[in-house]
């Protein structure tokens, strides 16, 4: 399985997490809060990787992203999501450079 978000405390890099509570964002529709086992420290599921940085949805990234494993064409996934291609080949080179989970 690919790894699209972070699973280790940013502050003490325990992997003990518990998954805190949902929250909507205004951009990126649910999101899951985790805490740290080990000193408490409560973050978001994207913190830390680039999807906090982008404006679509992030159910959209991780169906594009999948598409693109199960072998769909650039040119064919965006214009199936109706993305720009440029947009699709910085997601993957982000995607391919950072630990991400697409779980
Ligand atoms: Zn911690």
């Amino acid at each position: 399985m690919n790894k699209l978000t972070q699973r280790s405390c940013p502050r003490c890099d325990s992997q003990t997490l518990e998954v805190n509570r949902c929250y909507e964002t205004q951009h990126h529709g649910d999101r899951k809060l985790y805490r740290c086992g080990a000193c408490g420290e409560v973050f978001s599921q994207t913190r830390g990787t680039f999807l906090e940085r982008l404006s679509k949805p992030l159910s959209t990234i991780v169906q594009v992203l999948k598409a693109r494993s199960e072998g769909l064409g650039v040119n064919a996934t965006c214009r199936v999501f109706d993305v720009a291609k440029n947009t699709l080949l910085n997601w993957e080179r982000r995607h391919g450079s950072e630990t991400l989970d697409l779980g």
